[in-house]
C-alpha cells in the first residue's frame, strides 16, 4: 500500500453547493442554510483507490475557497499546489454552468496539468431544474473533464465525484 496526499480545490459560483458537497463527503451531513465560507477552509478525508496493482491510501485535502471574486493574487496563492479541482455548478441556475471555463482557466493558470471534474449539483431539485444532462455533458467535453450529477442534500453522486477527483490527482 502507498500513502499519498493531494491538494484539491472546490471552484464555482456563489451558492452552487461547494461547501455543502465537502460537508456531505467528509461529515455525511447537510444543512439547508447558506454555509458562508470566510477565506478558505481546508478539510481532509482519506480514500482508498486502486492504481494498477497498487492500493493508494490518499488523503484528500479539500480547499473550499470563499466567493468567486476576481482572480487575484490571493486566489492564485490558494490554488497553488492543487493537483485537481472540482468545478461545481447548480442545475437550477444555468449561469453557473456558463462560468465553468473561467474556473478551469484559473486552476490551469497555476497548474496546466490539473485534473478537473465537473459536478452538476442540486440534482434533488427536479422541479427547478434548468439544465439538461446534455448541457452539462457538452460543457464537460469542452473542459476535458468527467461530469457527475450530484446532490449534497441526499448524497447522490457525491462519493463518486470526489473519488474521480482523487483518481485524477494520483494519475490512476
Ligand atoms: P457555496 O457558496 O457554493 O459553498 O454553497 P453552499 O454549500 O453554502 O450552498 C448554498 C445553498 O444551497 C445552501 O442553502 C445549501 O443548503 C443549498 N444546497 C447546496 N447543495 C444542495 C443540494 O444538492 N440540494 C439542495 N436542495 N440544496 C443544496
Ligand atoms: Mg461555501
Amino acid at each position: 500500500m502507498v500513502t499519498l496526499s493531494a491538494k484539491v480545490c472546490l471552484l464555482g459560483d456563489y451558492a452552487v453547493g461547494k461547501t455543502s458537497l465537502v460537508r456531505r463527503f467528509v461529515y455525511n451531513m447537510f444543512d439547508d442554510r447558506y454555509l458562508s465560507t470566510i477565506g478558505v477552509k481546508v478539510s481532509r478525508k482519506i480514500v482508498a483507490l486502486a492504481r494498477g496493482e497498487q492500493v493508494v491510501e490518499l488523503t484528500l485535502m479539500l480547499w473550499d475557497l470563499a466567493g468567486s471574486e476576481e482572480f487575484d493574487s490571493v486566489r492564485a496563492s490558494y490554488l497553488r499546489g492543487a493537483v485537481a479541482a472540482l468545478i461545481v455548478c447548480d442545475l437550477t441556475q444555468p449561469s453557473t454552468l456558463a462560468t465553468a471555463p473561467q474556473y478551469a482557466a484559473q486552476i490551469r493558470a497555476v497548474n496546466p496539468r490539473a485534473g478537473l471534474v465537473l459536478a452538476a449539483n442540486k440534482l434533488d431539485l427536479a422541479e427547478q431544474r434548468a439544465l439538461t444532462d446534455e448541457d452539462v455533458r457538452a460543457m464537460a467535453r469542452i473542459l476535458g473533464a468527467p461530469c457527475l450529477f450530484t446532490s449534497a442534500k441526499n448524497g447522490d453522486g457525491v462519493d463518486e465525484a470526489f473519488r474521480d477527483l482523487g483518481r485524477l490527482a494520483i494519475g490512476a
